[in-house]
């Protein structure tokens, strides 16, 4: 007898924001493996969206890009609206754009602190909001998942550790706990789940000068012993985003190798 599997999609649609790269490519890639079609969002690079669109194609998914950025209110009701034309009613977002602008306090400007936080920050508000309205209007649908819709934020292990020099960022991560939270608690009672996945020291471009850069000595944070893969997050986001986790409401699952352990406290401290 066929059993039904909780942790697959099929029959869901899904939009990924900042799906071009990374570990919202990744996720695009794992939602589509498990079964759901999927949007992948783009600021600027349709070529590598289109590549993303050509492998989930290739693995016998389906997929579409849509391009917006996602600091904009426009820009996020206009892919909302072009992701549901070409895939229907969406039952997954997974909010995931997001960038840094590094710099010492005293060197910070005022454009690096708002280009953060209006990406990291309001952007997740955005499609946060657009997700939840869209979610309400599509209804329930019994036959492909227990929830009416699944909100997953890509967070970072820094929306509680401290990460001096990054303030900015570290500031976009700890407004999106407390975003997370409230909206979780907001919606819950409606049958929308709305988590956060937060990852640790993760391979992308994100961070590409930072490992080139040995000094940094990234490895001996973790406690693991290695620095994750796109896949290593792509694959808790589809899980989160699946009726497996149907019972998960409100929660940040920390996928950093142990690097919020605080491993510098080992032994003596
Ligand atoms: P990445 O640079 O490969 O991906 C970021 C993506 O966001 C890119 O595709 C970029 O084009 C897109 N983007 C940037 N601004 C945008 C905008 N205004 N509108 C739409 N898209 C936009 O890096 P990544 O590591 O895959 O980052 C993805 C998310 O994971 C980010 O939110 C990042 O903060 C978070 N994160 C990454 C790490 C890590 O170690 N790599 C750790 C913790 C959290």
């Amino acid at each position: 007898m066929a059993s039904f599997d909780p942790a697959r999609l099929d029959g869901q649609a899904a939009l990924v924001t900042g799906a071009s790269s990374g570990i919202g490519r990744a996720s695009a890639i794992a939602l589509a493996a498990a079964g759901a079609s999927v949007a992948v969002n783009y600021r600027g690079s349709p070529d590598q969206a289109d590549a993303v669109v050509a492998e989930i194609e290739k693995a016998g998914g389906r997929a579409v890009a849509v391009q917006a950025d996602v600091s904009k209110e426009d820009a996020v009701m206009a892919m909302f609206e072009a992701a549901e034309d070409r895939l229907g009613p969406l039952d997954i977002v997974v909010s995931n754009a997001g960038i840094q602008k590094d710099a010492k306090i005293a060197e910070m400007t005022l454009d690096d602190w708002n280009a953060v936080i209006s990406v990291n920050l309001t952007g997740a508000f955005l499609v946060g909001r657009e997700a939840i309205r869209r979610f309400r209007a599509k209804g329930r649908r019994p036959d492909v998942s227990r929830a009416l819709g699944k909100l997953v934020f890509d967070s970072s292990v820094h929306q509680l550790v401290p990460w001096a020099f990054h303030v900015n960022y570290a500031a976009s991560k700890g407004g999106i706990h407390l975003l997370m939270r409230s909206l979780a608690q907001e919606v819950a009672e409606e049958g929308i789940r709305v988590n956060a996945v937060a990852p640790g020291a993760i391979a992308t471009a994100i961070n590409a000068e930072e490992r080139q850069d040995n000094s940094t000595g990234i490895e001996k944070l973790i406690p693991y012993g290695r620095i994750g893969d796109p896949d290593d997050i792509g694959r808790i986001v589809a899980w989160l985003a699946s009726d497996a986790a149907d019972y998960i409401v409100g929660q940040t699952i920390f996928a950093d190798g142990g690097m919020s352990l605080y491993p510098g406290f080992r032994g003596n401290g």
